[in-house]
This record gives structure tokens, C-alpha cells and sequence, in this order.
């Protein structure tokens, strides 16, 4: 997508707007599956909830790829668009059991991540094959925000715990088909990842019936020029080496799953927003955009990066500015950046606004959410409409209870 093309999509859509380019999600999908080529069966789960609308799950189907979900709506979404449910996976935490039921009513692949819900479940079906959650204590990512694997974290049941869990496994008579881990999203060093996998292989041992490994995600895209991030193609040897030596000493070849959400779509997606004033103070210059936090809450939320570019005036001479949205709150989505001179009007793009980005978008200060665009084959498609006023009552109850009574 050129810059021409992303202020044809301002200009006929209107802004805020997400544009997520489509051939960037393949080029992504077909790279993770290269780089694993040597796995004989490998399957490719997409997190969902990195971005959830329809037509993103569809196309991504189209290429073979399966889903990740972790909520009964997210595995309904899949089914809407097509998607074979046994090609889902469901990998909630502290959901009830009764949504968990209502999960293999519909024929996705359950993945229990406590010991609690695993013996009830396994005492009332035991004939549902299960997948297993392991919290391998270990920390993936430096940021504490996203990182899901280490001690103190909710998700996942403890290594430690292995006995416990072997005996209710036994007691039940329950059939567990798969183990799983995640360690938390920005895979930084392989050797940590890599450390992590040897504990799965470890508590894979446990279990005689297993059909799959789902080594979950968290691979770590590049935010800025020349950032850090994971080496898939290293990760893709390392990992099928020792692989292939489990499935030996298993006695049998396994399934290795991959359950990706920012990998594949992080990049891929610019998110479009209009300068809507130029405000110099005695210290900062702010440009103050036509979205804020309501719409794009990474930054503020995470802490994360994203680049900026103004796209009306690329070749503009650089200078400072504090780029802020319009919400009533702080929301302040870059600190002195550099970019190309703003003029009221000028569209900015937001670099790597794929994932996590409009999936985390809210109706806060009663804004509508944006419209979503994919691009693809040099054409835009509306993916989703912009909100409208109707869209902000639907379900409101308008009741009038008059005034209070005076005393
Ligand atoms: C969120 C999530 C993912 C995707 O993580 P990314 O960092 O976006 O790749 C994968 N598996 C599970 C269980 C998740 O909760």
C-alpha cells in the first residue's frame, strides 16, 4: 500500500480508518510455514482476538489457516465465516464450565487451562478429548504487561502441579489430546522460547494419547526500522530439530501447532487518522488527531510503540510533535516525534495497527468505531462499516422515571 493508495482509502471511507493489507497477512503465513517446513503435519491457529472481523478469519481460512479463539463469540465468529470447527481451537481462562460445554456443542477443540474446571469436566465427559494448558514458568517477553508464562500468572496450570493433574486425568478416565503452552506475546531470545518448549516436551511425556503440541505464540514484531524480532526461520530450525527427536522417543508423529495473533497481522495494518489542530504551547507543539484512545488504546495501555507518518506531506521537513487524540483524558500516542511537517488536514498513519488495535477499540466519549478496510490486489474492500448514531442506542433502554418526589 502506497501512501497514494492509504489517502484514496481516506479520502473514500473518511477517518479514523483501519486499512489491513491482505497480501502482508499471507506473505506473514506462508513465511511461519516455511520457516517449518520440515514438520510433517503443522497447523496454524490465528489468534482471533488480534483482529477479529469476519472477512480477516476468512481470507486467512482460505490459506489453510485454522483459529485460536478464547470465548464461545470468538469460535461463533469462526463458524460464521466458514471455518471448519475442528479447525478451531478454544483456549479460554477462568470461563465456566457451562461455556466450555457450550464450546463442544459446536465441535471446537477444548483447552483447559485449571485443575478446578479439568475435574469437573472430565467427571461429565470424559469421552471429549481435551487439551491441557501448562504454565511453564518461564518469562518470555522484558514486559511484565503481556507476559502470561511465569509464576505469579493466571494462566495455565503449574508444572508443579503435574501429580495432581495426572490424577484427576486418571480418575476421570479423561482423554487428553493435546498439551499447550504461551508463553506471552514478544519472544525476544529463542533460547528462552526454546527452554520453554523442553518443559512441554517434559509434561508431554505424561501422556500416552496426544495428537498435538500447540506451542501457542508470542512472536515479537519489529515496531520500528531495524527493531528487534523473533528470528522465525531460527526458531523454525532449532524447534523442528528437537521436534522430530520427541515425535521419535514418543513413538509416534505428533501435530505441531502454532497459534499466532500479532505475527500475522500486526504489520499489515495502518491505522488512518486526520490532524485536526495544531496546537503550539510555550514548550510542545501537539497535533491533535481525530481518534484517540477509544479507538487505538496500545500505546497508552501497553506502552507500545508505534510509528507515525505523515502521509499528505511524506517529503515535509521533520520536526517535533506530541501526537494527541481528542478523548477527555490523557491519551497521548507519541512524545516529541519526529515527522514530516503537519498541517492541519494532513492525514498521519499509525504503523503495526493490526493487531490488538481495533479489536480493543470502545464507544468511549460516545465516539463511533472506526471502519475497517482490506486491501487487496490493489483495491480497497470495506470490511466493516463506521459506526453510527443508531449503532450508539442499540440497546439502550429509554426509560423516564420523572422527578423525584420532592419531601
Ligand atoms: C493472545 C493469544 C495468542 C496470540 O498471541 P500473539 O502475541 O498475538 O501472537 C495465542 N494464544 C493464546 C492462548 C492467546 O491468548
Amino acid at each position: 500500500m502506497t501512501n497514494q493508495d492509504l489517502l484514496a482509502v481516506a479520502k473514500e471511507f473518511g477517518s479514523p480508518v483501519y486499512v489491513y493489507d491482505a497480501e502482508k497477512i499471507a506473505f506473514q503465513y506462508n513465511r511461519l510455514k516455511n520457516a517449518f517446513s520440515e514438520v510433517k503435519d503443522l497447523r496454524i491457529h490465528y489468534a482471533v482476538k488480534a483482529l477479529s472481523n469476519i472477512s480477516i478469519l476468512k481470507f486467512l481460512n482460505s490459506m489453510g489457516c485454522g483459529l485460536d479463539t478464547v470465548s464461545v463469540q470468538e469460535v461463533m465468529l469462526g463458524l460464521k465465516a466458514g471455518v471448519d470447527p475442528k479447525d478451531i481451537i478454544y483456549t479460554p481462562n477462568g470461563v465456566s464450565l457451562e461455556e466450555i460445554e457450550e464450546v463442544v456443542e459446536l465441535g471446537a477443540q477444548i483447552n483447559i487451562d485449571n485443575l478446578s474446571i479439568l475435574e469437573q469436566f472430565g467427571a461429565k465427559h470424559p469421552e471429549v478429548p481435551v487439551c491441557i494448558r501448562i504454565n511453564p514458568h518461564i518469562l518470555a517477553g522484558g514486559n511484565a504487561k503481556i507476559s502470561v508464562g511465569h509464576v505469579d500468572s493466571k494462566f495455565g496450570i503449574s508444572i508443579h502441579q503435574m501429580p495432581l493433574l495426572l490424577r484427576i486425568v486418571e480418575n476421570t478416565g479423561m482423554n487428553i489430546n493435546g498439551i499447550h503452552m504461551h508463553t506471552g506475546s514478544d519472544i525476544l531470545d529463542i533460547e528462552v522460547f526454546l527452554r520453554a518448549s523442553e518443559i512441554l516436551f517434559d509434561s508431554a511425556k505424561n501422556f500416552k494419547n496426544l495428537e498435538f503440541l500447540d506451542f501457542g505464540s508470542g512472536f515479537k514484531v519489529p515496531y520500528t526500522e531495524g527493531d528487534i524480532e523473533t528470528d522465525i526461520e531460527e526458531l523454525g530450525e532449532k524447534l523442528t530439530h528437537r521436534f522430530h527427536d520427541f515425535c521419535k522417543d514418543y513413538g509416534r508423529e505428533l501435530t505441531l501447532v502454532f497459534e499466532p495473533g500479532k505475527f500475522l497481522v500486526s504489520e499489515a495494518g495502518k491505522f488512518l487518522a486526520k490532524v485536526n489542530v495544531i496546537k503550539q504551547t510555550t514548550s510542545t507543539v501537539f497535533a491533535g488527531v481525530d481518534t484517540g484512545f477509544n479507538h487505538l488504546i496500545r500505546p497508552m495501555f501497553y506502552g507500545s510503540h508505534h510509528d507515525i507518518h505523515n502521509i499528505s506531506n511524506p517529503e515535509g521537513k521533520q520536526r517535533f510533535y506530541s501526537v494527541v487524540g481528542y478523548i477527555c483524558e490523557t491519551d497521548t500516542f507519541a512524545n516529541n516525534r519526529r515527522i514530516a511537517e503537519i498541517t492541519e488536514g494532513d492525514i498521519l498513519a499509525f504503523s503495526n495497527a493490526g493487531a490488538y488495535s481495533f479489536s480493543m477499540a470502545s464507544n468511549f466519549n460516545s465516539r463511533f468505531r472506526p471502519a475497517e478496510v482490506l486491501w487487496y490486489k490493489d483495491k480497497a474492500h470495506l470490511i466493516r462499516e463506521r459506526e453510527t448514531f443508531e449503532d450508539l442506542l442499540r440497546h439502550q433502554v429509554i426509560i423516564d422515571l420523572g422527578p423525584p418526589a420532592s419531601e
